[in-house]
């Protein structure tokens, strides 16, 4: 089975932002026009706790689904089986989004699941890493770096222009989805417990914002 990104969620994403009433602070100043870039929420170190926010901020943003399951759980009244949806959004421009949601129906988990992604968004640092490249554009990853999660480690390693993504499906679904183009990637561990793989190429991802690197250090 294969879930393409569907034009409908602009779409949802439109009438999202129509019929919201902000709940927090940070959501009214979204709304209010005081707060107009994702980049101040993440400079100030604010949490978002409502997807609206990143509808009405990051407006091009992209949702695509990674992987469907089904979740079977023992009750009083018998077997209950329902779907969980791992979800990624971004913008193809250095914001990336994971995010899981469980719900009977496929659409309702996948809906969960890209509001989740969107309270997840991170932001991204893009570089060029690559000792054979050296143009210094944004189109790979500054620095190696790693991830983890649950029995799963990933490596992304910087790569030359126009080599592309070297990685297995999911995560070319993330790194497309951060903006990052040329990457090789080495993985370890149960791999094809595709959840925690996505989760763990996401970790790394994230970790390039609360890398310090040395050239930093000395300025
Ligand atoms: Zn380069």
């Amino acid at each position: 089975m294969t879930y393409q990104k569907t034009d409908r969620s602009k779409e949802s994403a439109r009438a999202r932002v129509e019929g919201w009433t902000p709940r927090t602070k940070l959501g009214k100043m979204v709304l209010g026009g005081q707060i107009s870039s994702i980049e101040e929420i993440f400079m100030d170190g604010l949490k978002i706790s409502e997807p609206e926010i990143v509808d009405v901020l990051l407006p091009d943003i992209q949702e695509e689904v990674i992987n469907i399951g089904l979740v079977q759980k023992q009750t009083d009244a018998g077997e209950k089986s329902r779907f969980k949806a791992i979800v990624a959004v971004g913008t193809e421009g250095g914001y990336i989004g994971l995010g899981s949601g469980k719900a009977k129906q496929v659409r309702n988990a996948i809906e969960k699941g890209a509001m989740d992604a969107r309270l997840n968004i991170t932001l991204v640092r893009r570089g060029c890493g690559s000792w054979e490249c050296g143009c210094g554009k944004n189109h790979s990853l500054p620095f190696q770096i790693s991830g983890k999660c649950g029995g799963v480690k990933i490596v992304l390693i910087p790569g030359p222009r126009g080599l592309g993504l070297v990685a297995n499906e999911e995560a070319k679904i993330l790194l497309r989805l951060a903006g990052v183009k040329d990457i090789w990637t080495k993985s370890f561990g149960s791999t094809r417990t595709i959840p925690s793989f996505a989760c763990a190429v996401f970790d790394a991802l994230k970790r390039t914002y609360s890398l310090v690197t040395q050239a930093e250090w000395v300025k």
